[in-house]
């Protein structure tokens, strides 16, 4: 059983002007020791996916589909199971997790929170923290300090170790690495990467950056306008991409050391869409290099496009390319 299994996942946000769509029709699966990238521009439905999935989303949003956490469906959950659930379960490091620590509360007493919510009577809390605090490299004597006291990236260290605390089956990693120094960006990629290995952790790693994704993850999905435009293993997807979505993405990064390398004059042109106003047929038409009469009438689904990928696109549709794609 996979730990966990998204099927049709649809959430819409209640606005003033009636409900806006963010993740539409979303399947996703995740097994156990297994790590999936979530890529995509600001907007596309990333984050929205983490929220649904531990049921964090604003009240009077509307969520539709099934969310199964080993095989019990978050979305039906009841409070007092959902408690249970959160942080044991499942865990998340939130997108700037850098403001989420309480200011005057030393950062060891916020670790130590998340423990006892599951187990209050723990005896050796002191020791668990420790361990923690060592297991994502900080010293454990840096649990007394309050949080203006350590670094963007050794706070960050913090907030892994608070994902760690109830040791989690899966781990969602929500742009982990934004605002923090390329430098220490690379170092908490390394520790996240190494702590995954070691604790055998599912993991969800949520980024705009699809070079990031390519060295941490096992497959990648690519989000485009609430919905994915292309699954597949991490390095296929990233070296050698169907959808022309993929394709604008990895070509946005240079290859070290690659001489000949020149950055399209105006990168992908336009705007990502506005949920209110999703194009007709395939929503990346507007912007498509690739589009053709048929794309703003037809909504491509998600096809075959070679070995454990698949591609939202017309371009790879079984009846166009006669059924070569497999898999
Ligand atoms: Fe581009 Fe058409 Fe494929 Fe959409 S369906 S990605 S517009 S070629």
């Amino acid at each position: 059983m996979s730990v966990l299994e998204v099927r049709d996942l649809n959430v819409s946000y209640r606005t003033a002007g009636g409900l806006v769509p963010a993740v539409r029709g979303v399947d996703l699966d995740v097994e156990r020791g297994e790590v999936l990238g979530l890529a995509g521009e600001s907007g596309c439905g990333k984050s929205t996916i983490a929220g649904a999935i531990l049921r964090l989303l604003p009240d009077g949003t509307e969520v539709r589909g099934s969310v199964r956490l080993n095989g019990d469906d978050v979305l039906e959950m009841r409070a007092g199971r959902l408690r249970a659930v959160r942080w044991k379960d499942a865990s998340i490091i939130f997108q700037g997790a850098l403001h989420g620590l309480n200011p005057v509360r030393r950062v060891g007493n916020q670790v130590e929170e998340a423990i006892l919510i599951h187990d209050p009577q723990r005896s050796d809390i002191d020791k668990r923290v420790a361990e923690l605090f060592e297991q994502v490299g900080l010293p454990p004597r840096r649990s007394r300090d309050y949080p203006h006291e350590l670094s963007g990236g050794q706070k960050q260290r913090v907030m892994i170790a608070m994902a760690l605390a109830c040791d989690p089956e899966l781990v969602i990693a929500d742009e982990p690495t934004t605002a923090l120094d390329v430098m220490v960006q690379a170092q908490v990629l390394l520790l996240l990467s190494r702590l995954q290995h070691d604790l055998g952790l599912a993991m969800i790693f949520i980024t705009h950056d699809l070079s990031v994704l390519v060295d941490v993850c096992d497959r990648i999905a690519v989000m485009y306008a609430g919905k994915f435009m292309e699954t597949g293993p991490a390095t296929d997807v990233f070296n050698s991409p169907v959808h022309p979505y993929t394709k604008s993405l990895a070509a946005a990064f240079p290859e070290i050391g690659d001489r000949k390398f020149r950055m399209a004059p105006a990168g992908l042109g336009g705007d990502p869409p506005d949920p209110q106003h999703i194009p007709s047929g395939c929503p990346f038409h507007p912007r498509c290099p690739e589009a053709f009469d048929e794309c703003p009438t037809r909504e491509p689904e998600m096809y075959p496009a070679g070995e454990g990928r698949r591609a939202a696109c017309l371009l790879v549709e079984p009846a166009r390319v006669g059924g070569e794609t497999g898999g």
